[in-house]
């Protein structure tokens, strides 16, 4: 997950900021000689550690902080403000044209994931009540039209494509269609090189102009660290980018890229990919990140990915069965997928705050627990699923040997099942209170 090693690091020095009743200037440098340190080591640029440090060394050692009640928790405070500073401040939206549609052009080296962007940009807008078209301009890859058009009916995204024909006719064309149609945003995934070279800038600048691009979002490998930060200057004094987006945050346990991106190039982080499911989108929110540096925990974000996630048709229909106690092991199964749907158990607790997500650590959890009852839900036949009861000595052998577990692991498993209905039976009971209550005039 993201930041880890920078995360680990940094709370280890507030840990010890926090546990003291009084600091001194001399604490305060200690501390701030091992945050330089583990800023540097996550690959951030060492003029912005150098100006970081600066800022929160300056209002830390302030008499306010240091004669406060609690000096440690005012120190962790501006490391946090500074950091949330660092990265924007606040989240930075899309700059929708004032008639559409928006054209938002997406570029990058090649494998730097615009081509997954595109579709889980597209997948975003239109959870948002757009309607957006993806234009498909990567013309020189052949493999790259069909990647696109896989990815974007995952997604239930349009793409205009015209094959190996001309990027900007293609751009153009895309855009006249969105007119005819009614698209009110156009995406439009250009090539990529293994390096930044002329041709691919002018191409893109020629695009630019073509079609007016009222956004030039800059797909960038957080992996990649300060090489991502140089690829952003490069195309910013060439083509000129309006916002960056972040990929493969979830593979970057430095952050450095997402940390200096913003003090090295003045443009904001609009969103960032966290892994390679279409789901895997976030938009980027300063404070929420530097939240989750610092093991504040990341509540609105898994608010958010929650509401995303959230099926209210299917919702509706499993209260009923809970209170009307027709839960069976099928709703469990459905259960089982809505976790995955919101990236795992694991994903979840990283984003708890701190103290709630060290109690359960998340490699204590185990995944692969969760796909083995899948496995045995998935081995019995709908009849037992509905009627759990109904499953003798012999089924069980079955259903073990379909999953590739134990009886007793199939056991286990209707053990806890019954513990939910009899959870939901209380819980039942209650609903059916309050119902009434409400109903009171
Ligand atoms: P493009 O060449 O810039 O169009 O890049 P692609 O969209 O083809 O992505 C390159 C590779 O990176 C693919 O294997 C993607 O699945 C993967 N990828 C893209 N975004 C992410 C991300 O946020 N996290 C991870 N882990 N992989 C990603």
């Amino acid at each position: 997950m993201a930041f880890e090693g920078l995360s680990e690091k940094l709370q280890n020095v507030m840990k010890k900021l926090s546990g003291r009743g009084k600091l001194s200037e001399a604490d305060v440098k200690a501390a701030m000689r091992e945050v330089r340190l583990a800023l540097l080591e996550a690959d951030v640029n060492y003029l912005v550690v150098k100006d970081f440090v600066k800022k929160v060394s300056e209002r830390a050692v302030g008499g306010e902080v240091l004669s406060s009640l609690t000096p440690g928790q005012q120190v962790i405070k501006i490391v946090n403000e500074e950091l949330t500073a660092l990265m924007g401040k606040t989240q930075a939206r899309i700059n929708y044209a004032s008639a559409p549609p928006t054209v938002i052009m997406l570029v990058g080296l090649q494998g730097a994931g615009k081509t997954t962007m595109a579709a889980k940009l597209g997948l975003n807008l239109k959870k948002q009540g757009k309607k957006p078209l993806i234009a498909a301009c990567d013309v020189y890859r052949p493999a790259a039209i069909d990647q696109l058009k896989i990815v974007a009916e995952k997604a239930g995204v349009p793409v205009f494509e015209q094959g190996q024909g001309q990027p900007v006719k293609i751009a153009q064309g895309a855009k006249a269609e969105c007119q005819r149609l009614l698209y009110d945003t156009l995406i439009i995934d250009t090539a990529g090189r293994l390096q930044i070279d002329q041709a691919m800038m002018d191409e893109v600048k020629a695009i630019r102009q073509a079609v007016g691009v009222h956004e030039v979002m800059l797909v960038l490998d957080a992996m990649t660290g300060q090489e991502a930060v140089n690829v952003a200057s490069s195309f910013n004094e060439q083509v000129g980018v309006d916002s960056v987006i972040l990929t493969k945050l979830d593979g970057d346990t430095r952050g450095g890229a997402a940390l200096s991106l913003r003090a090295v190039t003045g443009k904001p982080i609009k969103f960032c990919g966290v892994g390679e499911k279409l789901e895997d989108f976030e938009p980027f929110y300063p404070d929420r990140m530097a939240n989750r540096i610092l093991g504040m925990g990341d509540m609105l974000s898994l608010i958010e990915q929650a509401q995303a996630n959230f099926d209210e048709e299917q919702a509706i229909k499993m209260e009923k069965k809970l209170r009307t106690q027709q839960f069976d092991l099928e709703d469990f199964l459905e259960q089982f997928q809505q976790v995955r749907k919101m990236g795992g158990v694991a994903d979840l607790i990283k984003k708890l705050p701190g103290g709630l997500a060290n109690k359960v650590n998340a490699d204590d959890v185990d995944e692969r627990q969760m796909y083995r009852m899948e496995a045995i839900i998935r081995s019995m036949t709908p009849q037992e699923r509905r009627q759990p009861e109904i499953l003798g000595a012999s089924r069980k052998k079955r259903i073990a040997a379909g999953s590739g577990c134990t009886v007793q692991q199939v056991n286990q498993l209707l053990k806890q099942f019954d513990g939910i209905k009899k959870m939901m039976k209380q819980f039942g009971g209650m609903g059916g209170k309050r119902r009434k209550f409400r109903g009171l005039p």
